[in-house]
């Protein structure tokens, strides 16, 4: 555990505001009970709240008639406050569903033909941004630093301003933000902008969006001031002035690497490396989004196997594909697409003994995952388009004997970081990705390692706890050593819950 220097008369407390909570509420055997939720978010913010406790307000995902407040206040499991924002189910499909993912995800992408741009979603959008400036007007405490997040909150801050809150907000979008030649496609382009114009901070996790921002600003905006150097930008807007930084998010890397050497972990990787001996083990873990290039990826890897024959029976994918999104049209035929080619893959070069492709449509948890990710030498993570890609930290953190070969693609966020020692690819290259994968095969150790370990330390040195420090340090003019460290015996009750 980290120690934390206390700043006299400076404490803060911190406000996490976004979408989900960090739970979820279910019923088992007839009692409604909280689990923890998955996904790069919750990973990242988790451990920071639960050593230094604060408040997380968001939507528990239940449109059931439960009383959360009693709820999330007698269950001590998160370790820290929960306070919820209820949904109807209209709020859930046109805010959530609609606006926020058939709108937003797939434009700040730069899929803009998969968006549904119904006006019906920005209504509802704009009133669900009202309701959560309410629940958070109802809590916020003079101290307070709010923090939203996401491309879901994107009107929070003007919301929050028109009710008269005074705190400070600051913003991070965790998704790429577009340029200016894909955003100005947007129907409501003037008010997002001049809405996220309304927060004191906005973060970004790369330099390139934070750039597209500014751009964007300048398209839609009259006098306009832009100075500063990387990562940091002030900007002026007519009497409106608001910082800009980029921070990339990252991983808890200590505890992913001291989990990776646990003994569950070394036996199931065992388990895996017995089962499938002889053969280098090449790992994709990706949500089903259309976002992650499955099929490119897969055709890339079948043109792998039909132009080096050296690599057939001796390399195999193993594709976890974790369910997602299933209610949103543009999802529902890309697992069949991916299934079809799966199958076909497998059907025209399996050989006794071997087959190429080990799909997994299912979650995975920690143990699991990272039996997967010690066991691979080989990491294959390709999305057309990626505000991070946490996988890529995870597997350097994992791969304890600096042997991994890390294959991205250049559109991640992972990439400006990693772009010397990881081989980077473009997706909708083909030929490109076979060769690639090609040379990840034949790469001599010391290389391996050499870029391995180079990887491994830029994780390492730009952890989660550096994120986390790094935007409140920039946003609210002070870093975690502001917002104070929890008792001892209260964490102990939290590790048990894990
Ligand atoms: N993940 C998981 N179980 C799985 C597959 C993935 O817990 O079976 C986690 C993974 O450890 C990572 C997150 O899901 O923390 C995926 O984050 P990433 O940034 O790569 O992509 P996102 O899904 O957020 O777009």
């Amino acid at each position: 555990m980290r120690k934390s220097r206390r700043i006299k008369g400076a404490e803060k407390r911190l406000v996490i505001i976004s979408n989900r909570l960090p739970v979820s509420i279910e019923r088992e055997e007839g009692q409604w009970r909280l689990r923890p939720s998955s996904g790069g978010l919750v990973s990242a913010l988790a451990p920071v709240l639960r050593d230094r406790g604060g408040l997380w307000i968001g939507w528990p995902g239940t449109l059931e008639d439960v009383d959360l407040d009693q709820l999330l206040k007698a269950s001590p499991q998160a370790g820290y406050g929960l306070k919820a924002v209820t949904l109807t189910p209209e709020e859930r499909d046109k805010f959530y569903y609609g606006f926020s993912n058939e709108i937003i995800w797939p434009l700040f992408h730069a899929l803009h033909t998969v968006c549904n741009f119904d006006p019906e979603y920005w209504t509802v959008y704009r009133a669900v941004n009202r309701k959560f400036a309410d629940v958070v007007s109802d809590n916020v405490q003079s101290n307070d630093f709010l923090w939203v997040h996401d491309y879901h909150l994107m009107l929070l801050a003007q919301e929050l301003k028109k009710a008269k809150i005074k705190a400070p907000v600051g913003f991070f979008l965790h998704i790429p933000f577009p340029p200016p030649d894909i955003f100005l496609k947007l129907p409501w382009r003037t008010q997002i902008i001049d809405a996220l114009l309304d927060y004191d901070f906005v973060g970004f996790q790369t330099s390139n969006f934070r750039q597209n921002f500014v751009q964007c600003v300048r398209a839609l905006e009259k006098q306009v001031t832009v100075s500063g150097k990387n990562p940091f930008t002030v900007m002026t807007v007519g009497q409106r002035e608001v910082r800009l930084g980029n921070f990339p998010i990252s991983i808890d890397f200590e505890q992913f690497a001291s989990q990776a050497a646990s003994e569950e972990v070394a036996e199931m990787a065992w388990s895996i490396r017995e089962r499938l001996p002889d053969r280098e083990l090449m790992i994709g873990v990706d949500r089903l989004d259309y976002t992650k290039g499955l099929p490119y990826k897969l055709d890339g890897f079948r043109l792998a196997l039909e132009r080096y024959e050296e690599l057939r029976t001796r390399i195999s994918l193993i594709q976890v594909v974790v369910p997602s999104r299933e209610e949103i049209p543009p999802y529902h035929d890309l697992r069949a697409e991916v299934e079809r080619l799966v199958g076909k893959i497998n059907g025209e070069f399996t050989e006794s003994g071997w087959v190429p492709i080990h799909y997994i449509f299912r979650h995975l948890d920690r143990d699991e995952l990272l039996a997967l990710y010690r066991t691979a030498g080989i990491a294959l993570l390709t999305p057309l388009e990626d505000g991070m890609n946490l996988v890529a930290k995870e597997y350097c953190a994992s791969s304890l004997d600096d042997e991994g070969v890390l294959i991205l693609s250049e559109f991640t966020g992972t990439a400006e970081q990693m772009r010397k020692n990881a081989l980077l690819v473009n997706p909708y290259d083909r030929d490109q990705m076979a060769d690639t994968i090609y040379q990840a095969y034949k790469m001599p150790m010391a290389e391996r390692r050499s870029r391995m370990r180079k990887l491994r330390r830029s994780v390492q040195e730009q952890d989660i706890f550096w994120w986390v420090d790094s935007f409140l340090k920039a946003a609210a003019s002070s870093d975690l050593d502001a917002f104070p460290p929890r008792a001892d015996e209260k964490l102990e009750e939290i590790v048990e819950y894990r």
